[in-house]
């Protein structure tokens, strides 16, 4: 008799890239360029602090990112990672037996999290290009399906659905079913087709768009994202939210790393121009490679996916290796990536 779940034994670990002392770290999307200008110094100014909790509603925080895309302060939620919103938003939507539907492969947390609330996991293969099939989505939406994620760009292949394509499947989509964005991304996206989710679809009550601060904005360490959302789903999120997640060193980063945006751009014009570079050279050996709006690329390589991440480790350089499907390359500096290109062509 185990004092824990029987089941947790086939679940799927997360696996967090790797940092090996002296590699070069390609393996968790993070941008290479260190924190943004004034994010030490708000750290640094909020640990005085540490022996008092820190603001629960995170008011100042969510004022910011409100004011910053033109919503409500009432529609954001914040969350230890995006990734913990996800949790949430499983845990608000979901009774025992309902189902939340989703590509896959996409995001590896959302199996674990579908696992351990009471939600059934509904996954969707991806198209033979490696993107959410929005048709097979639509078509596994049942009268028990109560959330459907879209991942744009997905994770971790890196490919986008257009908004034409969005635009038809959140119309097939019942207005009760609550349509989380996955666009922890967002900022690296730069075809024009692929919409902004809080642009084009923010005056829809069942969507909810989820980014993060991890990525683009540099603070991956300091676990900080957000969801924006109708006021009745951002406040039943931000109910069950574990409480004090957003530290107090988190919410003053992030409002230090917002108030850097020009600098957080530029960031990713270099990450962007980059991204160019190496997959135009990835391509002409491994042609398969698809399209990427993200900071990072897939190479669908099957069963050589280990033998290739043993070889870029060898080579001192670390990536993501999902077993016997691909593998995930992170874009880094221009140097880190040299040393890629040179292990592997
Ligand atoms: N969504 C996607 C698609 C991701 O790749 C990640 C991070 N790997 C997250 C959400 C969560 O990011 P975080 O918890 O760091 O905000």
């Amino acid at each position: 008799m185990s004092l824990t779940r029987p089941d947790l034994d086939a679940l799927p670990a997360y696996v967090p890239g790797r940092s090996v002392p002296g590699a070069i770290k390609l393996a968790s999307n993070e941008v290479p360029y260190g924190p943004l200008p004034g994010v030490v110094d708000a750290v640094a100014e909020a640990i005085a602090g540490v022996h008092r909790y820190p603001d629960m509603g995170v008011v100042a925080l969510r004022e910011k990112i409100a004011s910053r895309l033109g919503v409500d302060a009432d529609r954001v939620a914040t969350g230890c990672g995006s990734v913990a919103l996800f949790e949430h938003l499983f845990r608000v939507t979901c009774l025992p037996g309902d189902e939340a539907v989703y590509a896959w492969r996409s995001f590896e947390a959302y199996p674990i999290i579908g696992a351990t609330t009471a939600a059934t996991s509904v996954r969707v293969p991806n198209t033979a290009d490696h993107g959410h099939d929005l048709d097979a989505m639509a078509a596994a939406i049942t009268g028990r399906t109560r959330l459907v994620i879209v991942c744009n760009p997905n994770n971790p292949t890196g490919t986008a659905v257009r908004k034409a394509e969005l635009d038809a499947f959140l119309d097939k989509v019942p207005d009760n079913i609550v349509v989380a964005l996955d666009e922890a991304y967002r900022e690296f996206v730069t075809d024009d087709t692929v919409p902004d989710g809080l642009v084009e679809y923010g005056d829809r009550p069942n969507v909810v768009v989820l980014r993060t601060l991890s990525k683009a904005w540099g603070l991956a360490g300091l676990r900080i994202g957000y969801l924006v959302g109708s006021p009745e789903v951002a406040a039943a999120v931000r109910k069950v939210v574990t409480p004090f997640s957003t530290s107090g060193a988190a919410q003053a980063a992030a409002l230090a790393a917002l108030a850097a945006e020009d600098e957080m751009r530029r960031r990713v014009g270099l990450v962007v121009a980059e991204r160019e570079r190496v997959l135009t050279a990835v391509r002409k050996v491994y042609p398969e490679v698809p399209e990427t709006q993200s900071n990072f690329f897939w190479l669908p390589l099957g069963d050589k996916s280990a033998d290739f991440a043993a070889k870029c480790e060898a080579a001192g350089v670390i990536v993501r290796a999902f077993q016997g499907d691909g593998v995930r390359v992170t874009i880094g500096t221009p140097e880190e990536n040299d040393k890629f290109l040179a292990a592997v062509l």
